[in-house]
């Protein structure tokens, strides 16, 4: 499909460059034959006055001979100019159109991509229904137990339906400027954040140490809490029960800087860079159902970081923990 729309992209750039190089070259031939021709009759007129009146006749022919060589010789140039131009411009217009082509493909790509990774996503959990529904259908002596597990391992899948489709809007709804832009004290957020995480914190016994900051950023409220809480949710989900995970905000360069830090089971270094990629899991925790999400927590919370024209950063020791920085900006750059 891009092959093609780049074949008619260089049709167009190379059809207007060529109406304008043929366009010139008529022109400079025009112009060039007239001086060509006022040029020889100021030469007649010059030689009349100095040697005496010529032969017109054999004169003018001599020279009506030397013009339309002269012409000759321009239109040759001007072919093998255009010829030269055609070539240069084909290449230059193919590959100009490549370049402009390039966004757009990358940008249907990754879209498409998105589409094919949320729908198996959502296919694993509607299989699962599927399948045990049918079985407990063909079974003719179901008891009520069974039909009790059925619909709590129904309730579960659906519980992982929603969750997906709430990670989904997530990103859709950051991409939108939809939000306002405020001044957040970050201990707000952070408060409220915590708060958020504290059920499963406390089911792992998990400590949440946070120093008390007074550190403002430019940014939404909500989304602010939305990035924390996932950090959060992450570093607990991550690490092992009984531990503790530390967050501190605090004010460099202009910056706000906030770290989430777990002793949990941390990151290789070849998942690393992939971790903020959507639907990204580390093989570990894609086979533990339980813990692991659908790989859109990092996602939301990278673009939610990008919305603020601030940067995000993860460092790992597997075995010994992760290390999240972001860094947000005080002043107003929010994108939404
Ligand atoms: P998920 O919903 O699977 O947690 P995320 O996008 O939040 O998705 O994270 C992507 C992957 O990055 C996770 O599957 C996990 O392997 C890894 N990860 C994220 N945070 C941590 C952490 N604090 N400790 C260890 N691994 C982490």
């Amino acid at each position: 499909m891009f092959r093609s729309a780049a074949v008619k992209l260089t049709f167009w750039y190379l059809l207007i460059i060529m109406v304008l190089s043929i366009g010139c070259s008529l022109a400079l031939y025009r112009i060039s034959s007239n001086d060509i021709e006022r040029i020889a009759k100021v030469q007649f007129s010059f030689l009349n006055s100095l040697l005496g009146p010529l032969d017109a006749d054999n004169y003018l022919h001599l020279r009506q001979h030397q013009l339309s060589e002269d012409r000759q010789k321009l239109r040759a140039n001007l072919i093998v100019f255009n010829i030269g131009v055609l070539v240069v411009g084909g290449i230059t217009s193919y590959a100009l159109a490549r370049r402009t082509l390039r966004p757009i493909e990358s940008a249907l790509e990754s879209q498409s991509r998105f589409a094919a990774d949320a729908s198996h996503e959502l296919r694993t959990p509607l299989t699962v229904m599927q399948t045990e529904n049918e079985v407990a259908m063909r079974n003719r002596n179901l008891s009520k137990e069974q039909a009790v597990a059925l619909l709590k391992s129904n309730l579960e899948e659906v519980g992982k339906l929603k969750a997906l489709s709430e990670g989904l809007l997530a990103l859709a709804k950051t991409a939108k400027n939809e939000e306002l832009m405020d001044e957040v004290a970050l201990q707000k957020a952070i408060d409220e954040a915590i708060q958020r995480v504290s059920k499963v914190a406390n089911a792992k016994k998990i400590k949440i140490i946070s120093p008390k900051t007074n550190v403002k950023a430019k940014g939404n409220f909500e989304q602010i809490v939305q990035l924390l809480t996932i950090l959060l949710d992450n570093a607990i989900k991550y690490s092992h029960d009984g531990s503790k995970v530390n967050l501190k905000a605090e004010k460099k360069e202009r910056q706000a800087q906030i770290t989430v830090e777990d002793s949990g089971k941390g990151i290789s270094r070849s998942d690393l860079p992939r971790i903020f990629d959507r639907f990204y899991r580390a093989d570990s925790s894609r086979s533990k159902n339980e813990a692991s999400g659908y790989g859109l927590g990092l996602a939301i919370a990278k673009k939610i970081v990008d919305l603020h024209g601030g940067t995000i950063a993860a460092k790992s020791t597997p075995g010994k923990g992760s290390s999240f920085t972001v860094k947000l900006p005080q002043n107003n750059t929010y994108r939404g």
